[in-house]
């Protein structure tokens, strides 16, 4: 037997090893694992150039477990190695390079992802004691034991062995217990070996029988040495990228479809990218790309890899140039994974674009599903926006869709307003503003869908891009100035009496929310009341309730406008029972108010130009005198007018039926219309 010691440079690299180096210490499943196939594929590969003139056979990988023994073991019947092999390979570890990765980094061990670092060595991670047996491939060879307690000291000696291959035991150390446990071994190897080219055996197949699960005396192989994407898409039909999705996600909806990547120059990369189906908006989830390096699973959060939006797709990358063992920041700034990533969004533009001109039908099909993709990579990505602008789609109200040139087109002669800006007007909930559209629709003006996750982001966004366009929600204003026309419509009822209307509406309005009343001299056939939000107010306060930093709006009370449309026949004939019932008081407060208005006016106007101590102090008594008798006169003649709103029940109705249908309407509010409703029948 021999004895000798490990060649590193410090005695305790392996505490190193065990604390530092892996965050994740069952990664050292998958290094041995990758070994073993490495080995038995180095193995394939002299085969079949004549170097290996054995008998192939099953070459199949075994991890086995013993409880008792607290031993876990893996065996390939791939190369092995000679004792001169295992001195080089083995026991001269790569630890200078390990000593300089850990002098590099050991200021954020945090930010070390121990990503194939080791390999072999990791092992130390879960076990006191390693021992290898293995016998090369070459002829003659003298099969050999080495043997490491977790010291750098080991012992090499001469064994027998009848196969060719490795067997690596690892004597699980008492505070990694976990990895004795079968169900936990399977778990590692399905996360991490799934997709390895050569199979791998762990423990027997299972089957229910008789209500009992048993054993079949087959072997439970737990990988596919095929992944779809390892093949040539030419060989592969539609069905096998869907199976290969069911296979990575068992419990997702079929995709609403695929892009193969396949690449070498200037750097490797293969893969599959699938659209998900989304079961509902809110369900966007990330880190759902798995990658891996040659087959081997790495990681499955691949921000920096991909650009940001493609994060919500998933699949699988697969490629041997992304450096893996360094921290997330290096990862982004490397050139070659920038080259990776913006290889990623032009692939996915041009099979975007590709579907869309070969079968535009479909694509619009799929569009509500895909929509949140693309917004968000247009609002994340200019690259790719310039791309998606020729198409992504516009939803109307009528379930048509268009381009972004082909809406303009469609809308620019009926919807460009007097300052030649052109009006995208939108609804974000077709139910609710259902009398909004209505309206608009039968002015000739079309109404944008917009009730996706992403389409306040995203009507911002396209502000910024269109030129002369702005995006107005159809509540926001009542219909006529939704669209700003050269011509008005004039009202039918006089300035004075549009002043009795708007106090006789906002004294029966409710306190909250705060409600600001006007008279618009509108159509007749338009609603008499409407109730509109403003568009900037809205929106700055949907922003915010997104996080959108905007505090202050968020915090701000709703607040709506009240529009009476003075054009209409029951505001006409409202005003007209007004002045039945108090006309002749009304007008004794006018003719008292008129000279009283009068002579403050010309009072300001006087001293317009004046400074406050040039205005001689019985002209500023006096103005107070005016504003006095003047807000005492308008607060009397209010009261009056309370009075008559109070007594008409047209008015409480006609606010309520605008309440109605804006969905604002509840309660006790509610049941009490509906008693006056059937009282005024
Ligand atoms: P890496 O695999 O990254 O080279 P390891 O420390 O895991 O680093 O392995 C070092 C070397 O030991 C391998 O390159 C290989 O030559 C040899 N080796 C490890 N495991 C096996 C095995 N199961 N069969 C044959 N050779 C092996």
């Amino acid at each position: 037997m021999q004895k000798g010691k490990i060649d590193v440079k410090t005695e305790n690299i392996f505490p190193i090893i065990k604390k530092f180096l892996y965050s994740d210490h069952e990664i050292f499943l998958r290094e041995l694992v990758s070994n073993a196939i490495d080995a038995t594929q180095k193995l394939k590969t002299l085969a079949s150039v004549g170097d290996f003139k054995g008998e192939l056979g099953d070459r199949t990988v075994r991890v086995s477990h013993d409880k008792k023994k607290k031993t876990l073991t893996v065996s390939d019947r791939g190369i092995g190695m000679t004792a001169d092999e295992i001195k080089k390979y083995i026991n001269q570890i790569a630890f200078s390079s390990a000593e300089d990765f850990l002098e590099k980094y050991k200021d954020k061990v945090d930010a070390i992802i121990g990503h194939f670092g080791l390999g072999f060595y990791s092992s130390f991670m879960v076990a006191d004691k390693v021992e290898i047996y293995t016998k090369s491939y070459r002829e003659d060879s003298q099969a050999i034991k080495w043997s490491c307690d977790g010291s750098p000291r080991y012992t090499l000696e001469d064994i027998e062995k009848d196969d060719v291959g490795t067997e690596v035991v690892l004597h699980i150390s008492d505070d990694s217990k976990e990895f004795l446990e079968e169900n936990r071994i399977y778990e590692l190897l399905k996360k991490y070996c799934k997709f390895l080219p050569v199979p791998i055996a762990f423990g027997m197949e299972k089957e229910w029988k008789d209500g009992k699960e048993v054993k079949t005396g087959k072997l439970r192989i737990i990988n596919n040495t095929e992944p779809a994407w390892t093949k040539k898409p030419a060989d592969l039909i539609e069905e096998d990228y869907d199976r290969f999705y069911q296979e990575l996600y068992p419990m997702n909806e079929k995709p609403l479809f695929h892009i193969h990547l396949n690449v070498d120059y200037p750097f490797n990369l293969t893969g599959i990218l699938y659209f998900p189906k989304l079961k509902s908006n809110v369900e966007i989830q990330k880190n759902k790309i798995q990658l891996y390096s040659n087959q081997v699973f790495v990681t499955d959060s691949v921000e920096g890899v991909v650009p940001e939006f493609l994060t919500l797709l998933h699949g699988v990358l697969d490629s041997p140039d992304i450096p893996l063992n360094v921290s997330r920041s290096y990862l982004q700034s490397d050139a070659n994974v920038k080259k990776i990533s913006s290889h990623i969004t032009k692939k996915v533009s041009d099979r975007l674009m590709d579907n869309f001109k070969k079968d535009r039908e479909e694509f619009e099909k799929k569009w509500d599903d895909l929509k949140i993709f693309i917004q968000y990579g247009m609002i994340s990505d200019e690259k790719f926006y310039e791309k998606a602008e020729k198409f992504a789609l516009l939803k109307n109200s009528d379930n048509k869709y268009f381009t972004f040139v082909e809406y303009e087109k469609f809308i620019k002669e009926n919807q460009t307003d007097k300052n030649k800006n052109l009006i995208y007007l939108y609804t974000t909930n077709t139910e609710k503003q259902y009398s909004f559209i209505e309206t608009a629709k039968s002015r000739g003006f079309d109404v944008l869908v917009m009730d996706g996750q992403l389409d306040i982001h995203f009507i911002n966004h396209l502000e910024t891009k269109f030129n002369d366009s702005r995006f107005v929600r159809v509540d926001s204003d009542v219909i006529d100035k939704l669209i700003l026309k050269e011509e008005k419509s004039e009202s039918k009822l006089p300035a004075h009496q549009q002043n009795d209307l708007s106090v006789i509406f906002r004294s029966v309005l409710p306190e909250k929310p705060v409600f600001s009343v006007s008279c618009e001299g509108m159509n007749e056939t338009d609603n008499p009341v409407t109730i509109t939000q403003s568009e900037f107010m809205r929106r700055m306060k949907d922003m915010s309730e997104m996080g959108g930093g905007m505090g202050f709006y968020g915090d701000m009370p709703d607040s709506y406008n009240l529009v009476v449309n003075t054009n209409h026949p029951l505001i006409i004939k409202l005003a007209e029972e007004k002045d039945n019932v108090a006309g002749k008081e009304l007008e004794k407060f006018n003719e008292k108010i008129t000279p009283v208005k009068t002579s403050k006016e010309e009072l300001e106007k006087a001293n317009r130009e004046k400074k406050d101590e040039e205005i001689p102090q019985e002209e500023k008594d006096r103005l107070s005198d005016l504003d006095k008798k003047l807000s005492d006169l308008e607060g009397k003649k209010e009261t009056v007018l309370k009075k008559v709103a109070s007594d008409n029940k047209l008015v409480k109705q006609l606010i309520d039926l605008a309440l109605l249908s804006n969905n604002m309407l509840k309660g006790e509010d509610l049941s009490r219309f509906v008693k006056r409703s059937i009282d005024l029948m």
